[in-house]
């Protein structure tokens, strides 16, 4: 008989609850900061800009646990459980001993993991009277994801895309208009921000410094509306580890459990919402052997090559100074494909959790993560987006050592996205033309 290949969860074992590691931690990640008065943040501080519920939960140190809302959870049965696939085909063409497994996140609707926390916080806005959202996107995977939550939630979204992206990437800007969203290419003459920039620099190609500046500005001028992010905080983590939270039954089911963990990193969502839920057995005391690893880009390095610093999560520095490992907030990356791990700093769980050696992290090249994405596209039938192409490089790395080490070893990754809406980068590696 064949061996099995694919798990899925039935309905009743989709999770109900979102898990916070932070409640399990020894040592607390330290607090965020205001940027004028040096002093933790508030809820008050936070709910300013994001909902009440987000704030909550980004300051949130005690409860393990937190419900998933019954009308978030609805939405996720659209397309979770999400599928936990052995890849014997990549095992195969790697002459590997090590099992090799995958969550498979792409099979959302909007085609990455992002979607697990647009729903969650659009559904808080809408709880909490709100009639308008407002976020900024660079390559557009986290627009697009906030776009289809409001609509499915009955919220005005407006979307400030990085102007070079919104001329180079149409297919994302299409895809959040396919579901209502109003998106404006940034700088943009619509806020005080987006003139001052445009004043003194009539042709800027915009960058995530200047969409952030004029979603906050809206957030914080229109009555009735609030911001949102994608990445990097502590409350949209929480809402990713659904992701961990499933693989872990899924594992149970396969009858194995990981020896490596692994996830590209961007802000540290994906990442830590397929690793945390396993770190947990590690902070219990079981299973203390289980290594996570964090894929980044060559390009934008801040785990490997970065600093621990108070930074501004923004290239203006406008937002609050955060607990991280960072390569500055004036860095700009090259312009790899990628675009969705162009952030200069970590995430302060991650940062704490790097800092006292619980993770590790690789830089993965940009040919290295394309040869690795074709490869997969070749052995398991699916095109990952680049960024995801990042976790198969590491696993790649992994799974050549057990070989050579002859030490057979049962590896897991989140394929975070597909990349179906790259292909022009991939163009651009069959080419030979990157
Ligand atoms: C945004 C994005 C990432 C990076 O963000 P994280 O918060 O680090 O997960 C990775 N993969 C895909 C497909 C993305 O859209």
């Amino acid at each position: 008989m064949e061996p099995r290949k694919r798990f899925i969860l039935e309905e009743r074992d989709i999770p109900r609850r979102w898990y916070n590691i932070v409640a399990d931690m020894p040592q607390k990640p330290r607090p965020a900061l205001d940027p004028v008065t040096r002093q933790p943040l508030t809820q008050k501080d936070l709910s300013r800009i994001f909902s009440e519920e987000a704030a909550r939960q980004e300051l949130n140190t005690v409860d393990r646990w937190i419900e998933i809302p019954e009308a978030v959870r609805d939405q996720y049965r659209l397309y979770r459980s999400t599928p936990l696939v052995r890849a014997y085909g990549l095992e195969k063409a790697l002459d590997t001993p090590a099992h090799i497994y995958f969550k498979n996140e792409s099979v959302s609707p909007v085609g990455s993991h992002k979607l697990n926390s647009a729903l969650a916080q659009a559904y808080y806005c809408k709880q909490e009277g709100l009639t308008n959202i407002t976020t900024e996107t660079g390559a557009g995977q986290w627009g697009t994801a906030l776009a289809y939550a409001a609509n499915v939630f009955g919220l005005e979204l407006a979307v400030y895309m990085v102007k070079l992206s919104y001329e180079q990437k149409p297919y994302r800007r299409s895809l959040m208009q396919v579901w209502g969203a109003q998106v404006v290419a940034s700088p943009s003459m619509s806020t005080k921000a987006g003139r001052r920039i445009l004043t003194e620099t009539p042709n800027h190609q915009g960058s995530l410094g200047t969409a952030i500046s004029e979603a906050v500005e809206l957030a914080t001028t229109v009555p009735g509306c609030k911001y949102t992010l994608g990445s990097v905080l502590n409350h949209v983590t929480l809402h990713q580890t659904v992701i961990g939270l499933e693989a872990e039954k899924q594992m149970e089911m396969a009858g194995e459990w990981p020896d490596v963990v692994i996830g590209c990193f961007g802000g540290g969502s994906n990442f830590g919402g397929i690793s945390y839920p396993f770190m947990r057995h590690c902070l219990g005391g079981e299973h203390a052997g289980t290594r996570f690893v964090a894929a980044e880009p060559e390009a934008c390095p801040k785990l490997t090559k970065g600093q621990f610093m108070y930074d501004y999560g923004d290239e203006a520095g406008y937002t609050p100074l955060l607990p991280m490992y960072s390569l500055g907030h004036t860095f700009t990356p090259a312009g790899i494909h990628a675009g969705g791990l162009r952030y200069h700093g970590a995430g302060t769980i991650a940062s704490c959790l790097l800092g006292e050696g619980r993770i590790e992290a690789v830089d993965i090249g940009q040919k290295e993560s394309f040869r690795a994405g074709v490869l997969f596209a070749r052995t398991e039938g699916i095109v990952p987006a680049p960024e995801s192409a990042h976790a198969i490089a590491a696993t790649v790395r992994e799974a050549i050592r057990a070989r050579e080490e002859g030490t057979p070893r049962t590896i897991l990754f989140c394929l975070s996205g597909h990349g179906m809406v790259d292909m022009a980068a991939y163009d651009r590696y069959l080419t030979g033309d990157m």
